[in-house]
């Protein structure tokens, strides 16, 4: 029987120890999409206890505490953060096969040095470890980032969010840069109830009163340039279940944007014939910038009306929607590609069913010169533990080339996250480990070192050239 948590965790031959050891473990983390707040990592933030840095804003936690049947004050309500973190120690035991479990018991040992197994009997004794060293030297947002190795961070940031804080963070001279993307969503939001507002807000910001369609792309091409100027390197489009593409020629998409504005509410067809209109343009942007477009694909937000209502579109209560749109995103990314003009493009889908297609459109828009233009993203969200990133690693090594794959982000909100990268790296390591033990690689080491460093570090920082 081998030990819990010990220095192989998850390595599970001598080859992959020799990886691990050697090569993945000291490289350096880019993480190339998060959520981390970046006024958090400006201010280089001090956090008040254990609750606020880890319990408090994660949505996969509190997902596990109402599945355990946690009364949701207790989860995202008024109850005290240490209620709160207590309901997490209550909870943490019941994930056992869910890698909150291996993330909690990293995250502890890792940057706290906790090695016992949180549990009700020493949660207070935990509480108050953890706490004093918040407080201490070397435990502000960037210090645990540091912990992690962590050397580039992107955020997700909305067309119209401040981008100071960023070059704030980096100009700290702490040994991270963060570097702001574009949530890009806000753009193509027509149908939401929010959108006039926004829209309102982009007239404010750039100085134009948007009254047609040329006007809101000559908008959004002047924040564009700002994003640019500001060092962002990357786009990111959420398309939910069921997103269609709909190429239709026979609707001029100049009226419909002045029907828009003008307050008429667009039958659904309409809407995704503009929304298409407007990805088409901003993929064009992207690909003119050299800048990479994300596609996160197939997630199902639209779940419990209740959840969304009493804790916000991100509360965790999402689930994993229909398959993608395969032929609707082949034809998006070849409308860009006609145009030479097609980004660098990262897929990624939370319906494991798309792995395949996803793996094999890697192949499908190469470029004369580009190594790895089209990336199968890692495993996301719902698909982020053993089994799910070890099937996306086995798909994509299948269908396209594993060595340029550009290895994990974190997507997450959390710092203690990071550990996320560990997790990966040890997997990726084993993987490689068991086809050399087995005797289907050979036992190059030179070969060996150079793939794992490529997936762990190389990759993602050529791709988004830093
Ligand atoms: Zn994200």
């Amino acid at each position: 029987m081998k030990y819990f948590l010990n220095k192989n965790f998850l390595l599970n031959n001598q080859t992959a120890e020799t990886l691990f050891h050697s090569v993945a473990s000291s490289l350096p983390l880019i993480d190339y999409h998060n959520h981390l707040n970046p006024q958090h990592l400006a201010e280089n933030k001090q956090f008040e206890t254990i609750a606020e840095l880890w319990v408090t804003g994660d949505p996969y936690k509190h997902r596990t505490m109402r599945i355990n049947g946690i009364p949701e004050n207790g989860i995202t309500g008024n109850a005290p953060d240490k209620e709160k973190f207590l309901n997490w120690v209550k909870t943490f035991p019941k994930t056992m096969g869910n890698p909150l479990f291996h993330w909690t018991c990293l995250e502890l040992k890792e940057i706290f040095d906790v090695d016992e197994l949180l549990s009700e009997k020493n949660a207070e004794a935990i509480w108050t470890h953890c706490n004093v060293k918040l407080h201490g030297n070397g435990f502000r947002a960037i210090d645990l980032l540091r912990k992690w190795n962590a050397e580039t961070v992107c955020t997700s940031d909305d067309l119209l969010d401040d981008l100071e804080p960023h070059q704030v963070a980096t100009n700290l001279n702490l040994g991270l840069t963060v570097l702001p993307s574009l949530r890009s969503d806000s753009m193509i939001a027509f149908e939401t109830p929010g959108f006039k507002g926004w829209l309102s807000k982009l007239s404010q910001t750039v100085g134009l009163e948007i009254t047609s369609l040329n006007l809101y792309k000559e908008a959004l091409l002047s924040k564009l340039d700002k994003f640019d100027l500001a060092g962002c390197r990357l786009a990111d489009h959420s398309l939910d279940g069921g997103f269609v593409f709909d190429f239709s020629e026979d609707t001029n998409p100049d009226e419909l944007f002045a029907r828009l504005i003008s307050g008429t509410t667009l039958p659904a067809k309409e809407i995704v014939i503009l929304k298409t209109h407007i990805m088409v343009f901003l993929g064009l942007e992207y690909g003119k910038r050299n800048w990479v477009m994300q596609l996160h694909i197939g997630a199902q937000r639209y779940t419990s009306s209740r959840l969304r209502k009493l804790v916000g579109p991100a509360g965790g209560f999402a689930t994993i929607g229909q398959s993608c749109d395969i032929a609707g995103l082949s034809a998006y990314l070849d409308a860009l590609d006609l145009k030479a003009n097609l980004p660098k493009t990262i897929l990624y889908t939370l319906n494991p069913a798309d792995n395949a297609p996803l793996a094999t459109l890697t192949g499908s828009f190469s470029q004369d010169g580009i190594a790895g233009k089209i990336q199968f993203g890692p495993a996301w969200w719902y698909n982020d533990h053993y089994d799910g990133m070890k099937k996306q690693i086995t798909t994509l090594a299948n269908h396209g080339l594993l060595s340029h794959f550009i290895g994990m982000t974190t997507d997450s909100r959390s710092i203690l996250s990071f550990s996320r990268h560990q997790y990966f790296r040890r997997l990726l390591c084993n993987i490689i480990g068991e086809w050399v033990e087995n005797g289907h690689l050979p036992n190059d080491y030179e070969l060996l070192n150079q793939l794992v460093a490529d997936i762990s570090y190389n990759n993602s920082k050529k791709l988004i050239g830093i």
